[in-house]
């Protein structure tokens, strides 16, 4: 049965009681920004999906919130313990804000996160960069994520919630301080193969640093499995198979899989809006005004991601099948990320050539078949392209999950659109009756492009009318996890909320030089 937003505020306090619940970050739920107007401060909802689906939770819990205070106005709306109260027109709960300097943004989070765990996590060892002062600054933030938390859950029960490849560390330092709390992470990026992780210098520290959780989440059992043999061999934990579990220094980890998912009836209701007919109208005139089909391709402009390699097997389906040219148009939307980055500076560039080539081989004066537009849309502007589509092409090389997929299919009211998806994107465990395909075969990718856009509308009907009737929703996940955690955390013996010494965080701190020799 399909949980409700409603539900999980009771069903949180069924299971956690009065543990004081403690989301942890990087990005914040709120961020505050000077306006327009001279003097005025105003406040911006990121859009992530998780963020907007743990909000009206935290709001209905009262719960605390640890993240960085990534607004330009941040600083001038906290009190002197870095926290202020949200939602600001109606505070419910008490969002606590870490400061990150610009060599924090640039080793830790640029650094460790975004060139050594994302590319390593992505299969991508070439592309990482192992530099001291990242790992380096990467425990301090940590630290001080840790230190917030510790904060915020003085003497009083607490479950804390961390999120994501930012904070490996904070878990640790968290235990090590707070011997009582209930922890669980969770980790939204794929867990690499042993012989991958183990090219990471710190691979015992990070594990270390996760094997604290009570429950460590993952989307696919592969990366849990990939996970527990990681502790295993790297971090020398004793596994047991059967119940999924990592037991180190005595304290033992449960590891579950929970894919995570949308807001279904979110997408639903946005691409159903009114004037949603007209907008659809308004861009089949725009991008296929001789009643082409169009496909189309969302996606932040990472590497993981198959750009290059959709565009490959586009090029491939217009060049053997010309009947396909002027009848198939493709929209790729390609949100700029991390241009900061040499890697995704080189994919932009990349990128860009190919388009621009596919279009100078193939269109005609009437006919552009690549239209790449390089910005952030709304979810509601998504949801109507999303309706509006024929096909929706991902291509990832690898992907945790792969949320995009997932809007298409709850965007895809009239039921006549196909879903073309990467075997390597996680989405594809759940997603059977899309189309699959492999992205490292341009040939085999593209005939299968071209079977997906040949298929009969009742076939479409009916595939589609699957995958939308098996599609769960982010609430579901967090039911999962939820109920999970508190299973674990029923079983644990009660401890008293006493902070321990500040030992184990000691050793895990203990003083490097920042300074490297490489740039
Ligand atoms: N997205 C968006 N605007 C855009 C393009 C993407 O809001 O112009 C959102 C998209 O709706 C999805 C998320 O960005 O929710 C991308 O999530 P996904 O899991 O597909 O990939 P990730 O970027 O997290 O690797």
């Amino acid at each position: 049965m399909p949980i409700h937003p409603e539900e999980m505020e009771p069903l949180y306090r069924r299971l956690f009681d009065s543990r004081r619940l403690v989301v942890v970050s990087n990005r914040e739920p709120y961020e505050h920004r000077w306006s327009e107007e001279v003097g005025e401060i105003e406040v911006r909802r990121p859009a992530g999906g998780l963020t907007s689906a743990l909000d009206p939770l935290m709001q209905a819990l009262g719960g605390t919130w640890v993240a960085w205070g990534s607004g330009e106005a941040d600083a001038n709306v906290v009190d002197r313990d870095n926290r202020v109260r949200v939602p600001p027109e109606d505070p419910r709960y008490t969002l606590h804000r870490i400061w990150l300097t610009h060599h924090d943004i640039h080793r830790y989070y640029l650094g460790f996160a975004n060139q050594f765990l994302w590319p390593l996590c992505h299969l991508r060892p070439d592309l990482t960069r192992v530099r001291n002062r990242y790992w380096e600054r990467y425990r301090r933030v940590n630290q001080r994520f840790a230190e917030a938390v510790v904060d915020e859950v003085r003497g009083k029960a607490a479950a804390v919630w961390v999120q994501d490849y930012h904070l490996a560390l904070a878990p640790h330092m968290i235990r090590a301080r707070r011997p009582d709390i209930t922890l669980a992470h969770f980790w939204h990026i794929p867990w690499p193969p042993f012989d991958v992780f183990r090219l990471s210098p710190q691979a015992e520290h990070l594990l270390r640093g996760l094997l604290a959780n009570d429950l460590m989440g993952f989307h696919l059992p592969t990366f849990a499995d990939n996970f527990l043999r990681c502790a295993r061999r790297l971090a020398g934990a004793e596994v047991d198979w059967d119940a999924k579990t990592a037991t180190l220094d005595g304290h033992v980890c449960h590891v579950g899989a929970f894919p995570i998912s949308i807001d279904v009836k979110q997408y639903r209701d946005a691409a159903t809006a009114p004037g949603g007919e007209e907008q659809m109208a308004r861009l089949r005139q725009r991008y296929a005004p001789n009643g082409e089909m169009v496909g189309i391709g969302v996606d932040r402009m990472d590497y993981s991601k198959g750009l290059p390699e959709k565009f490959k097997a586009l090029e491939f389906l217009w060049e053997r099948y010309p009947e396909f040219r002027e009848r198939f148009t493709f929209i790729q939307v390609a949100v700029p990320s991390r241009s900061d980055i040499e890697a995704y500076d080189d994919l932009d560039q990349k990128v860009d050539r190919q388009v621009w080539q596919i279009n100078d081989r193939f269109g005609t004066p009437t006919w552009r078949p690549i239209h790449l537009i390089k910005q952030s849309l709304p979810s509601d502007r998504l949801a109507i392209l999303y309706r509006m589509a024929d096909a929706c092409i991902v291509s990832s090389l690898a992907d945790g999950m792969n949320l995009v997929a997932k809007e298409f299919v709850a965007s895809q009211v009239d039921r006549k659109g196909v879903l073309v998806l990467s075997l390597f994107a996680g989405a594809a465990e759940e997603m059977e009756d899309a189309v699959l395909i492999n992205p490292y075969d341009p040939e085999g990718f593209g005939l299968q492009i071209r079977a997906a856009l040949s298929l009969p509308l009742e076939q479409r009907r009916a595939s589609m009318d699957r995958l939308s009737g098996s599609l769960r929703t982010i609430y579901d996940w967090m039911g999962d996890v939820f109920t999970r955690w508190g299973e674990i955390s029923s079983a644990r013996p009660v401890l008293p909320p006493v902070e321990a010494a500040d030992t184990l965080t000691a050793e895990l701190l203990e003083d490097g030089a920042e300074a490297g020799y490489l740039d």
